[in-house]
């Protein structure tokens, strides 16, 4: 596949082989827990796995959606795994984490959109695990938004990330399922509902926008009172998932986060290999300590 082949250097990065990696991996067989960082296909699981850092994904592993730029295999998901918020914990005191970070996949066929079960990982997370910082990054939730996130927001999360992913021109072909505004209107809504949790937001570049139209989405981003900013390289995951326009260099991602910062996030991440959750207790420590 040409465009793979052709993968720059500042994308490369060593195969996972630390003693961290397999014990992390072992754990997560064991408690049945999936995670993005294998479902995603994320170049980074050598380094924060390492490093036992790690994003559980809950609520199964098949999707409601198809977005064109996501690993996770579409169809009608399982049953709701009544253990899993006692196995996160469990994995977050195992690992001794600083900081977890939880998502899912879209649950379009259940009636609360699988907000209950965020709910539950993040109470069973602060009985058993006091000490973890907790960032969920929650599907859109459709018409069930509104509910679903009062919900969520009321258990206290530290960090409530819920991602863009590209700019609006680019919705109908990488994020059919999705609407740009609806995205825009809950990070709006969490930060109205609580004004104690950090709200976060990422981009997916390389497809294709502009710098103009990405600089408008910091613009929505801070009008909707997003705090954390995250911003990296689209890799295309199998040939079948949505092409990479650019390999976007260096330089301009430093370019993309000092507008960033100029606009008043928190904190900014913007690298080829920034993903939502990479260094994400990192940068969620260090922001606090300021
Ligand atoms: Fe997992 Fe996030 Fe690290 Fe990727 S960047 S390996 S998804 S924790
Ligand atoms: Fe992937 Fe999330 Fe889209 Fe589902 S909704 S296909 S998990 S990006």
């Amino acid at each position: 596949e040409p465009v793979r082949a052709r993968k720059p250097d500042w994308l490369r990065v060593r195969a996972p082989t630390s003693v961290g990696f397999a014990e992390t991996r072992a754990l997560m067989r064991r408690l049945k827990l999936n995670t993005v960082c294998e479902e995603a296909a994320c170049p980074n699981i050598g380094e924060c796995w390492s490093q036992k850092h790690a994003t559980v994904m809950i609520l199964g592993e098949t999707c409601t959606r198809a977005c064109a730029f996501c690993n996770v295999k579409t169809g009608m998901p399982g049953p709701v795994d009544l253990l899993e918020p006692m196995h996160v914990a469990e994995a977050a005191g195992a690992l001794g984490l600083e900081h977890i970070v939880i998502t899912s996949v879209d649950r379009d066929d259940l009636p609360d959109g699988g907000a209950g079960q965020f709910v539950k990982v993040i109470n069973e997370l602060r009985k058993h695990a006091p000490n973890t910082t907790i960032e969920i990054l929650t599907p859109d939730f459709r018409n069930k938004a509104k509910r679903a996130v009062e919900m969520i927001v009321d258990a206290g999360p530290d960090v409530y990330n819920h991602n863009l992913e590209t700019v609006p021109r680019l919705y109908p072909t990488i994020r059919p399922g999705a609407r740009y505004y609806h995205s825009l209107r809950l990070l709006d809504q969490v930060k109205a509902l609580s004004s104690q949790v950090f709200t976060k937001s990422g981009l997916m570049v390389g497809l294709g926008e502009t710098p103009l139209e990405l600089h408008q989405v910091f613009d929505d981003m801070r009008s909707a009172g997003v705090d954390f900013l995250t911003c990296g390289q689209y890799l295309q995951p199998t040939p079948r998932h949505a092409k990479v326009i650019e390999f976007v260099p260096p330089a301009t991602f430093a370019a993309y986060a000092a507008v960033a910062r100029s606009k008043g996030f928190l904190q900014v991440a913007a690298s080829p290999l920034t993903r939502s959750s990479y260094h994400a207790g990192k940068d969620f420590a260090e922001m606090k300590a300021k």
